[in-house]
């Protein structure tokens, strides 16, 4: 039993509208799913990915304006940036351009851990960089939805890795390693910090946890343009069950199986505090809408359904540009 790789980040936002503007226009992705949170029905759940929103493309937000006052504040016990997948050294160049084109600030390409990246934010201050995957399809890359205004040859392929940052190395690698079959790639410095790259599954891009230790570090705060977890992919639910026995039997509380309907779920926070998910690969996100017309409307799972009226009537519209 391994673990497929990255399912997908789930962040903050506090400017719904703002956040499909920039995910959609300026990086490209599809929205592929609006639907609101389940835990909570006044906030929109938002979910960008590949055309399909393929497992290992998603990048998904809660809309939290509440939080708008609240910035995140960076520290140890969280995802402190995610990596996303593009293909080749002219698509970094075609992304210097295009980000300096929608005025978003960044630091040209940098070279790391043997590969080609550009460090950036979007306008709530969510780090991210653009990795070349050097075309690996270990893990499967995802396609770029046709629609979307960045051409395919350049367009994001999906997650490429994950960065945590921790007082202490040692707990969370023993979660990764040990509990959850991570391998231990590769070691650098960088700076007064210490990095060290685990994959999982097929390996390589799609595969990676970057675990940066920083014993200085204050603790994380989340906050608007925080992340607020870190998903794997398991392929079925008997799998999923099994991860769930796995995780248990190492003595972290782990949550019950939780149907998200597109997916799903079970949670529970490694020791350096960042919150982990394990997420079934499907059914995915056209399994109530056509495929042609993902996210275009307000999705609701089906025992939301009936409260649809109150639902939207407490929502923002999210404004169409
Ligand atoms: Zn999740």
């Amino acid at each position: 039993m391994q673990l497929g790789g990255l399912h997908h980040v789930t962040a903050v936002t506090t400017e719904a509208s703002e956040n499909v503007a920039f995910y959609t226009e300026v990086l490209g992705l599809r929205l592929v799913k609006k639907t609101v949170n389940q835990d909570d029905v006044s906030a929109y759940h938002l979910f960008y990915g590949d055309e399909l929103g393929r497992p290992g493309t998603e990048v998904t937000f809660f809309d939290w304006p509440h939080l708008r006052i609240a910035p995140n504040h960076a520290g140890a016990g969280e995802v402190s940036a995610t990596e996303l997948r593009v293909t080749g050294r002219e698509a970094l160049d075609f992304w210097t351009e295009r980000l300096a084109e929608f005025g978003v600030e960044h630091g040209g390409v940098e070279e790391r851990g043997g590969r080609g990246l550009i460090a950036f934010t979007d306008p709530e201050g969510q780090r991210l960089r653009l990795v070349d995957d050097g075309g690996d399809n270990k893990v499967a890359g995802g396609i770029p939805w046709e629609g979307s205004p960045v051409p395919r040859v350049a367009g994001i392929r999906g997650l490429g890795a994950v960065e945590l940052m921790v007082r202490d190395l040692a707990p969370t690698a023993w979660v990764l390693s040990e509990v959850l079959g991570f391998r231990k790639v590769d070691e650098y410095e960088r700076g007064d910090e210490r990095a060290v790259v685990f994959e999982v599954g097929p390996g390589g891009p799609g595969s990676e946890v970057l675990v940066v230790e920083r014993p200085e570090a204050p603790v994380a705060r989340l906050g608007r343009g925080g992340v607020h977890h870190v998903a794997f992919r398991t392929p079925d639910d008997e799998e999923h069950a099994a991860w769930r026995e796995r995780v248990r039997s190492f003595g972290l509380g782990v949550t019950p199986q939780i149907d998200r309907f597109y997916f799903r779920s079970i949670y529970f926070r490694e020791p350096g505090g960042v919150l982990f998910e394990i997420a079934t690969d499907g059914p995915g996100f056209a399994t109530d809408e056509d495929a042609n017309h993902l996210g275009e409307r307000l999705s609701l799972p089906p025992f939301l359904e009936p409260r649809r009226e109150a639902i939207e009537a407490g929502l923002e519209p999210i404004a169409a540009r």
